[in-house]
Protein backbone atom coordinates (compact mmCIF):
# COMPACT_ATOMS: atom_id res chain seq x y z
CA UNK A 1 0.00 0.00 0.00
CA UNK A 2 2.77 2.51 0.53
CA UNK A 3 4.56 1.32 -2.78
CA UNK A 4 6.07 4.41 -4.34
CA UNK A 5 7.90 3.77 -7.64
CA UNK A 6 11.30 5.88 -7.89
CA UNK A 7 11.27 5.31 -12.10
CA UNK A 8 8.89 5.53 -14.41
CA UNK A 9 7.76 2.30 -15.52
CA UNK A 10 7.14 3.29 -19.54
CA UNK A 11 10.21 5.22 -20.08
CA UNK A 12 12.66 4.60 -17.24
CA UNK A 13 13.30 8.19 -16.03
CA UNK A 14 13.45 9.14 -12.33
CA UNK A 15 9.79 10.03 -11.46
CA UNK A 16 9.31 13.72 -9.55
CA UNK A 17 6.57 14.80 -7.05
CA UNK A 18 4.06 16.91 -8.71
CA UNK A 19 0.85 18.55 -7.57
CA UNK A 20 -1.88 17.06 -10.79
CA UNK A 21 -5.73 15.97 -10.67
CA UNK A 22 -5.78 17.49 -7.05
CA UNK A 23 -2.90 16.02 -5.15
CA UNK A 24 0.54 15.11 -5.00
CA UNK A 25 1.32 11.98 -7.77
CA UNK A 26 4.46 10.53 -8.63
CA UNK A 27 4.85 11.88 -12.70
CA UNK A 28 7.51 11.66 -15.28
CA UNK A 29 8.89 14.67 -16.48
CA UNK A 30 10.23 12.54 -19.84
CA UNK A 31 7.14 11.27 -21.06
CA UNK A 32 4.55 12.64 -18.87
CA UNK A 33 3.28 9.21 -16.93
CA UNK A 34 1.23 10.07 -13.93
CA UNK A 35 1.87 7.35 -11.38
CA UNK A 36 -2.37 6.53 -10.20
CA UNK A 37 -2.57 4.53 -7.06
CA UNK A 38 -5.09 2.26 -8.80
CA UNK A 39 -7.73 0.09 -5.80
CA UNK A 40 -7.41 -3.52 -6.24
CA UNK A 41 -10.73 -5.34 -7.33
CA UNK A 42 -11.62 -8.82 -5.63
CA UNK A 43 -14.50 -10.99 -5.42
CA UNK A 44 -15.99 -12.92 -3.22
CA UNK A 45 -18.90 -15.58 -2.90
CA UNK A 46 -21.82 -15.84 -0.10
CA UNK A 47 -22.14 -19.82 -1.37
CA UNK A 48 -25.42 -22.04 0.26
CA UNK A 49 -26.69 -24.99 0.02
CA UNK A 50 -29.48 -26.42 1.98
CA UNK A 51 -29.37 -23.99 4.40
CA UNK A 52 -25.57 -24.22 4.81
CA UNK A 53 -22.69 -21.85 3.72
CA UNK A 54 -19.18 -22.85 2.34
CA UNK A 55 -16.54 -21.28 4.13
CA UNK A 56 -12.91 -21.80 3.22
CA UNK A 57 -9.84 -21.81 6.03
CA UNK A 58 -6.92 -19.21 4.73
CA UNK A 59 -3.50 -21.04 4.15
CA UNK A 60 -2.18 -17.67 3.77
CA UNK A 61 -1.72 -13.66 5.06
CA UNK A 62 -3.52 -11.84 5.98
CA UNK A 63 -5.46 -13.58 8.46
CA UNK A 64 -4.09 -17.01 8.22
CA UNK A 65 -5.89 -20.02 9.81
CA UNK A 66 -9.24 -18.08 9.82
CA UNK A 67 -12.36 -18.68 7.82
CA UNK A 68 -13.88 -16.74 5.00
CA UNK A 69 -16.02 -16.62 2.23
CA UNK A 70 -14.30 -18.02 -0.80
CA UNK A 71 -13.00 -14.76 -2.59
CA UNK A 72 -9.70 -13.78 -4.82
CA UNK A 73 -8.39 -11.05 -7.16
CA UNK A 74 -9.77 -10.14 -9.91
CA UNK A 75 -6.65 -10.97 -12.55
CA UNK A 76 -6.41 -7.55 -15.05
CA UNK A 77 -7.99 -9.35 -18.16
CA UNK A 78 -10.81 -10.51 -16.18
CA UNK A 79 -14.82 -9.56 -15.38
CA UNK A 80 -16.40 -9.88 -12.18
CA UNK A 81 -18.03 -13.49 -12.58
CA UNK A 82 -16.16 -15.11 -14.63
CA UNK A 83 -13.61 -14.52 -12.05
CA UNK A 84 -15.19 -15.29 -9.18
CA UNK A 85 -15.88 -19.03 -11.00
CA UNK A 86 -12.03 -18.95 -11.24
CA UNK A 87 -11.45 -17.98 -8.11
CA UNK A 88 -14.41 -20.64 -6.41
CA UNK A 89 -12.96 -23.43 -8.64
CA UNK A 90 -9.52 -23.01 -7.25
CA UNK A 91 -9.94 -23.21 -3.97
CA UNK A 92 -12.70 -25.64 -3.30
CA UNK A 93 -13.49 -27.51 -7.05
CA UNK A 94 -16.93 -26.07 -6.99
CA UNK A 95 -18.66 -24.64 -9.99
CA UNK A 96 -21.08 -22.47 -9.11
CA UNK A 97 -23.97 -20.15 -10.22
CA UNK A 98 -24.24 -16.57 -9.17
CA UNK A 99 -27.89 -15.85 -8.25
CA UNK A 100 -27.62 -11.99 -7.33
CA UNK A 101 -24.93 -9.22 -6.52
CA UNK A 102 -25.32 -9.09 -2.69
CA UNK A 103 -23.04 -5.85 -1.69
CA UNK A 104 -19.41 -4.16 -2.31
CA UNK A 105 -17.31 -3.49 0.58
CA UNK A 106 -14.03 -1.62 1.40
CA UNK A 107 -11.12 -3.99 1.31
CA UNK A 108 -7.75 -3.23 3.54
CA UNK A 109 -5.30 -5.55 3.78
CA UNK A 110 -1.78 -4.51 4.54
CA UNK A 111 -0.55 -4.54 1.24
CA UNK A 112 -3.90 -3.56 -0.92
CA UNK A 113 -6.70 -0.97 -0.61
CA UNK A 114 -9.36 -1.67 -2.61
CA UNK A 115 -13.53 -2.90 -2.82
CA UNK A 116 -14.35 -6.52 -2.77
CA UNK A 117 -17.88 -7.36 -4.86
CA UNK A 118 -19.63 -9.91 -2.95
CA UNK A 119 -22.07 -12.21 -4.66
CA UNK A 120 -24.82 -14.82 -3.86
CA UNK A 121 -23.99 -18.36 -5.99
CA UNK A 122 -25.31 -21.50 -5.79
CA UNK A 123 -23.49 -24.95 -6.61
CA UNK A 124 -24.16 -26.22 -9.90
CA UNK A 125 -23.63 -30.29 -10.54
CA UNK A 126 -23.03 -32.10 -7.48
CA UNK A 127 -22.09 -30.92 -4.18
CA UNK A 128 -19.53 -32.69 -2.37
CA UNK A 129 -19.87 -33.16 1.48
CA UNK A 130 -16.12 -32.56 1.89
CA UNK A 131 -14.71 -30.25 -1.41
CA UNK A 132 -10.96 -30.29 -1.33
CA UNK A 133 -8.81 -27.72 -0.29
CA UNK A 134 -6.11 -26.10 -3.13
CA UNK A 135 -4.53 -22.68 -3.90
CA UNK A 136 -4.63 -20.56 -0.60
CA UNK A 137 -7.02 -22.19 1.46
CA UNK A 138 -6.53 -25.32 3.53
CA UNK A 139 -9.63 -26.60 4.84
CA UNK A 140 -13.26 -25.91 2.63
CA UNK A 141 -16.61 -26.57 5.24
CA UNK A 142 -19.95 -26.03 5.14
CA UNK A 143 -21.48 -24.90 8.25
CA UNK A 144 -24.99 -24.40 9.54
CA UNK A 145 -25.85 -21.02 10.95
CA UNK A 146 -25.77 -22.17 14.02
CA UNK A 147 -22.25 -23.32 13.83
CA UNK A 148 -20.28 -20.37 12.42
CA UNK A 149 -17.02 -19.76 13.77
CA UNK A 150 -17.55 -16.45 14.89
CA UNK A 151 -14.22 -16.18 16.48
CA UNK A 152 -12.66 -16.94 14.22
CA UNK A 153 -13.57 -15.65 11.06
CA UNK A 154 -11.65 -13.33 8.41
CA UNK A 155 -12.28 -9.88 7.00
CA UNK A 156 -15.66 -7.57 7.80
CA UNK A 157 -16.97 -8.84 4.44
CA UNK A 158 -17.23 -11.70 5.43
CA UNK A 159 -18.93 -10.98 8.96
CA UNK A 160 -21.08 -8.55 7.77
CA UNK A 161 -22.56 -11.21 4.91
CA UNK A 162 -22.71 -13.94 7.75
CA UNK A 163 -24.43 -11.45 10.10
CA UNK A 164 -27.38 -10.84 7.68
CA UNK A 165 -27.81 -14.54 6.46
CA UNK A 166 -28.14 -15.64 10.20
CA UNK A 167 -30.42 -12.98 10.89
CA UNK A 168 -32.55 -14.39 8.02
CA UNK A 169 -31.78 -10.83 6.04
CA UNK A 170 -30.14 -12.92 3.09
ZN1 LIG B 1 8.35 8.34 -18.52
Amino acid sequence: MTFTPHYCPRCGARLHDRHVFGRMRRVCPACGFIFFRDHKVAVGAFIHHRDRVLLVRRAVDPEKGKWALPAGYMEYDEEPIPALYREVAEETGLSVRVTRLLDVFPLRTPHARGVIIMYEAVPEGPVPEHPPAADDVDAVRWFRREAIPWTELAFESTRHILRRWREGQL
